[in-house]
């Protein structure tokens, strides 16, 4: 399904339709400008080097294992005080978690793939690991200043990847 909406654009002003969803959106296809404005953007933001990379880091500072647990106990702390809340104010309460697509063991449908993300202490974390196989991976989100190369842990901001 395409939803479209007639939008203003808020740099010149003109009316203009934008797909907010759907196949075939046209190229310069934004919420907030219209076509050329966002034509006009994108070009300008072309000639800008990006400053900041995202690069996962392996790590062994936890097992793929202990982030799981981590992030299942943190979101059961994090469900329950969102549904205490929702309930205390009369609101309807919908549990949602992000989820990462698994991997699957097609020669061996008990030997489950477990693959999250989760944060702890500001510090950013993902792993993967397979139940019977006992390989696993974990690694840390780190930003290198394209410029310097010096690494830092990832700061999580309003906007970003
Ligand atoms: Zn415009």
């Amino acid at each position: 399904m395409t939803t479209q909406y007639i939008s203003r654009c808020v740099h010149c002003g003109t009316g203009y339709t934008y797909q907010a969803s759907g196949h075939g959106a046209p190229e310069y296809n934004h919420g907030d400008y219209c076509p050329g404005c966002w034509k006009a953007v994108c070009d300008a933001l072309a000639t800008i080097p990006e400053a900041v990379e995202v690069i996962w880091v392996p790590t062994a500072e936890y097992t793929a294992q202990q982030l799981k647990t981590i992030a299942d106990t943190n979101w059961e702390k994090q469900n329950a005080e969102a549904k205490a809340a929702a309930e205390k104010n009369g609101q309807f309460y919908l549990p949602c978690r992000r989820v990462y697509a698994p991997l699957f063991d097609l020669n061996d449908p008990d030997n489950i793939n477990h693959t999250g993300e989760t944060s702890i202490a500001g510090i950013t974390y993902k792993w993967s690991f397979w139940t019977k196989r006992g390989d696993a991976t974990v690694s840390t989100k780190m930003e290198r200043d394209v410029a310097t190369g010096v690494l830092q842990p990832w700061r999580n901001c309003r906007h970003g990847r």
